[in-house]
């Protein structure tokens, strides 16, 4: 017999999303790995039993010691996985928010000291104590909507002294929180006033001081770049990104957001983990993504928070084979939201993924585009016990009821992380 310290049942649908760990495409992207009066049992954070709760408990010990969670019914899923967040800043942009609903431009608000350069500004003026405060009330957030891990970009410093500064603290949120934290270096997220007539200037002090530094303080597993019009070219994202790889950081870009720029073509090129946002990428770059195994990661908050109406073509990228996984792009000014609920909603209202397919993109294929699929990302055994137990007795509710939490307990390695104690 097994011992047990934690003890989930009368699950009335568990959600496993069981099978490979590699990124789910095209009809496995529905497979869910359903089982109708489920439970899973716990020892140390990890799993030891899953699965129909007769067989559970015949292989589990239960002593005084073991807690027991009664599901009452409802639905239980693995932990969400939050693949693409600027999770970490200093101050929130809602008045730049309102200018934009009154029509006013980018460029307009850029003159009026908005952007992303001012949310460089409040970085480098913040102590790591506020950074870390306000970081850590955000993961607070994240955690009762259902994420259980996150990947935090850096990239309000560009720097190097504040991009250190900005990752010693997503390092120290990711000691002293519950949540697992992946760290990305995202120098590359703009380029900084004082290199604005020397952009390739810039690309040099990346890949000859910030990226070496940043590896040798063990800082950051992957390196982003936010490719783009305007802001970093197709040639500096790949000498930046083959630079980083050199010094053992794996590839993410910030991929053809706002012009078909050939950031998905890159991302196959360069075996990127992911290419993420995506919404104006060529057919060619996104068939060469799929070929590749580059996982795509849609981000449609942050098309809504835009005011835009086109989002990311989620239905043609399943078409041509390839994997999605979505993700909040938490950030204070395109997208400024904790929860992966409203994301999940969003994916099948306006980008037209079923509810299967969504929740495998916030589990499994989440993990894969963040390089975590071995831990998390589905329940079984030897993997984290990350598990939500939701609000709802069918999965179907969780894309449908949009706007409130329906996350009733969230577990974070074996362990209740957030009770709201709600039922249907
Ligand atoms: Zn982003």
């Amino acid at each position: 017999m097994l011992e047990a310290d934690l003890l989930v049942r009368n699950i009335g649908q568990l959600i496993t999303v069981r099978g490979s760990d590699a990124p789910r495409t095209g009809g496995a992207m529905s497979e869910l790995g359903i089982e109708e009066s489920g439970a899973v049992a716990a020892l140390g954070g990890r799993i030891v039993a899953v699965g129909p709760e007769n067989h559970v408990l015949d292989a589990v010990s239960i002593g005084p010691g073991t807690v027991e969670l009664d599901a009452r019914g409802c639905v239980v899923t693995p932990g969400l996985i939050d693949a693409h967040t600027h999770a970490v800043f200093a101050r929130t942009r809602e008045s730049e928010f309102a200018m934009r609903v009154e029509g006013r431009s980018y460029e307009d608000i850029a003159e009026a000291g908005g952007g992303i350069r001012s949310s460089v500004r409040d970085v480098r003026q913040a102590s790591e104590e506020e950074l870390f405060t306000r970081g850590a009330k955000t993961l607070d957030r994240m955690m009762e909507f259902g994420t259980t891990t996150v990947e935090v970009k850096s990239g309000y410093g560009l720097s190097l002294e504040s991009e250190l500064k900005m990752l010693k603290v997503i390092s120290r949120l990711s000691e002293l929180h519950a949540l697992d934290i992946v760290p990305t270096f995202l120098g590359a997220h703009e380029f900084p006033d004082e290199y604005r007539d020397d952009r390739d200037g810039y690309v040099s002090e990346l890949t000859r001081r910030m990226i070496p530094a940043v590896a040798r303080a063990k800082l950051a597993r992957f390196c982003d770049v936010f490719c783009e019009r305007g802001v970093f070219s197709i040639e500096q994202s790949r000498t930046i990104l083959l630079a980083a790889a050199k010094h053992g950081m794996v590839s993410k870009i910030h991929a053809d957001e706002l012009s078909a720029f050939g950031g998905a073509e890159l991302a196959a090129e360069l075996s990127a983990i992911s290419a993420d946002h995506l919404v104006c990428a060529s057919d060619e770059g996104l068939k060469a993504m799929a070929d590749s195994g580059v996982v795509a990661v849609l981000l449609p908050g942050t098309t809504l928070s835009l005011g835009k109406r086109d989002f990311a073509r989620a239905r043609f990228i399943i078409e041509v084979g390839g994997a999605i996984a979505l993700a909040t792009d938490c950030n204070p000014g395109s997208s400024m939201t904790e929860s992966m609920q409203i994301i999940i909603s969003l994916a099948s209202m306006v980008m037209r993924m079923t509810p299967e397919e969504a929740l495998v993109a916030v589990t499994i294929n989440a993990a894969c585009a963040v390089g975590m699929e071995r831990s998390v990302g589905s329940l079984a055994v030897g993997k984290l016990c990350d598990l939500v137990l939701w609000g709802v007795n069918d999965y179907r509710a969780i894309p449908y009821h949009y706007g409130v939490n329906l996350a009733a307990t969230v577990v974070k390695r074996g362990t209740v992380v957030s009770t709201l104690g709600r039922n249907v």
